[in-house]
């Protein structure tokens, strides 16, 4: 096994990664703020830190993770009021819809998925905690971080305080701020928002004190990594990490991993807007959970490529690809009798078998370079295609069946290494309903050309009843699929 080294946004480079107990990694990841449903944004993270932690595991580590739910906040609040439900609601439906595609992308659940509603004391005891120790301090009925008094300040995004003015919370009064960069803690309740009671009057949670606090509740400080995208950074992390060392008084987390964001054409990272187009249930009507993952981890976690439609395409002939090999391989194992045949033939295929398992591990030691990992894998695949096509022709020989078993195990163990489904398996391939639709909106668009729209409208109505629904536009007609009863 290689020496694993991890990139350290805190220190800007490649460590080598030694957990803090021996044997033992602790994960922190900053989870979803649940108001809407997840897109392929928040799967990319989702599944990149299930592949780390399966890694890590294969390198027998034990790991314990934690995933939060965000479930008070401003966009919650106002999806509430919208729907005219309590903010919990909202939070229930859409933490529900989350934990159900899980194992459907076969993400394994974290150890723990603690609420940020559900820990509201612990929170109120750090928040007390950091102005018995000067470093917080109450303002009509709101408590702020007072970041003159923390000298690390600004360490882990590279921000200088005095540059930045807080942007947590532009409704606060600015006068009631001592420095321009001071971030709340606590907010005053606002009327018609949820509120909980403190020592400083009624009101909710920063957004940043919630993963301080369970971060410490569920890990201890410190941990030995915090995860989350490249816009937590500033100011979500740089606050985390401020306010947990002030108020523990010792290190928080020990290597910060940070992954790149999804973009998609024209530079915008992977917005609200698109949720619909890239809503992870919609996708999976059309691409296997497999292609999903191979998309993501095609590229290096920290640096995602620009998202197209075309890159899942060439996913999923890849993946296919791949299948065909592992069918080829298995065939070959089948065909009738095996004869003695000369060991040195054979010997070129398996030791490619074993290279490729070498650099696979090497490159997932290498900060999870994932693609590098699959890139040998795909190697040692086209090596045994080229050699198969030869070998296929001469009768069989125990020595060949050998090592394209051997060929079979390093693909297929690697690859549910990575979290894939078993290839060539059922799991493996997306659900029919997204093709389906799309020929009923060809047949109904056809239907409408020639004005017969007694059928469009039969095609419509027929669709709605199945809960599909229609909404014709300037770039054609896109469709919905509502969810069962009772999922939301
Ligand atoms: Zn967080």
């Amino acid at each position: 096994m290689a020496d694993l080294h991890i990139y350290n946004s805190l220190t800007r480079k490649k460590e080598p990664f030694v957990p803090l107990v021996p044997g033992r990694v602790t994960i922190y990841l900053c989870g979803l703020t649940v108001y809407d449903d997840w897109h392929l944004g928040h799967a990319l993270q989702a599944i990149l830190f299930d592949t780390f932690r399966r890694y890590l595991k294969s390198r027998g580590l034990a790991v314990v993770f934690v995933n939060n739910f965000t479930d008070v906040d401003d966009k919650i609040i106002n999806r509430a009021a919208r729907e005219g439900v309590s903010h919990g609601t909202i939070a229930d439906r859409y933490v529900k819809s989350y934990l159900e595609d899980l194992p459907t992308l076969n993400i394994l659940p974290a150890d723990h998925q603690p609420r940020a509603t559900e820990h509201i004391p612990q929170m109120i005891e750090m928040i007390g905690r950091l102005i018995d120790r000067g470093h917080a301090y109450a303002s009509c009925g709101n408590v702020l971080f007072d970041v003159t008094t923390w000298p690390g300040y600004g360490q882990l995004s590279g921000q200088d305080p005095d540059a930045n003015r807080a942007a947590d919370d532009p409704a606060l009064p600015g006068g009631s701020r001592r420095h321009p960069a001071d971030f709340t803690l606590w907010k005053a309740a606002k009327p018609s928002e949820p509120s909980w009671e403190s020592p400083w009057g009624p009101g909710r949670p920063g957004w940043h004190i919630e993963c301080s606090a369970m971060a410490a509740q569920y890990l201890g400080t410190p941990f030995d990594i915090h995860g989350g995208g490249l816009d937590l950074v500033f100011p979500h992390h740089e606050n985390e990490r401020a306010q947990s060392e002030a108020a523990i008084g010792k290190p928080f987390a020990r290597y910060w991993m940070h992954n790149g964001l999804l973009k998609v054409r024209g530079g915008d990272k992977m917005s609200k807007s698109l949720g619909n187009t890239l809503g992870v249930r919609r996708l999976l009507e059309r691409y296997s959970a497999n292609t999903l993952r191979h998309f993501v981890l095609s590229s290096h976690y920290r640096s995602p490529g620009e998202f197209d439609f075309k890159l899942l395409d060439d996913s999923a002939k890849a993946l296919d690809r791949l299948a065909n090999l592992v069918e080829r391989v298995q065939a070959y194992q089948h065909r009738p009798g095996p004869a003695a045949g000369a060991a040195e033939a054979a010997a070129p295929l398996l030791e490619a078998a074993g290279r490729a398992r070498r650099r696979f591990d090497e490159c997932l030691a290498d900060d999870f370079n994932t693609a590098g990992a699959m890139g040998a894998l795909f190697e040692l695949a086209g090596d045994a295609n080229r050699t198969l096509q030869e070998w296929e022709k001469e009768p069989t020989s125990t020595a060949r069946a050998s090592a394209l078993s051997a060929v079979g195990s390093a693909i297929g163990q690697s690859m549910e290494l990575l979290g894939f489904f078993p290839l060539a398996t059922e799991a493996a391939r997306p659900t029919l309903a997204g093709p389906l639709v799309e020929l009923l909106i060809e047949v109904r668009a056809e239907a409408r050309k020639r004005k017969d729209f007694a059928q469009s409208d039969r095609i419509r109505k027929r669709l709605a009843e199945l809960g599909v629904e229609l909404k014709d536009g300037a770039e054609g007609t896109r469709y919905t699929i509502k969810a069962k009863e009772g999922e939301g």
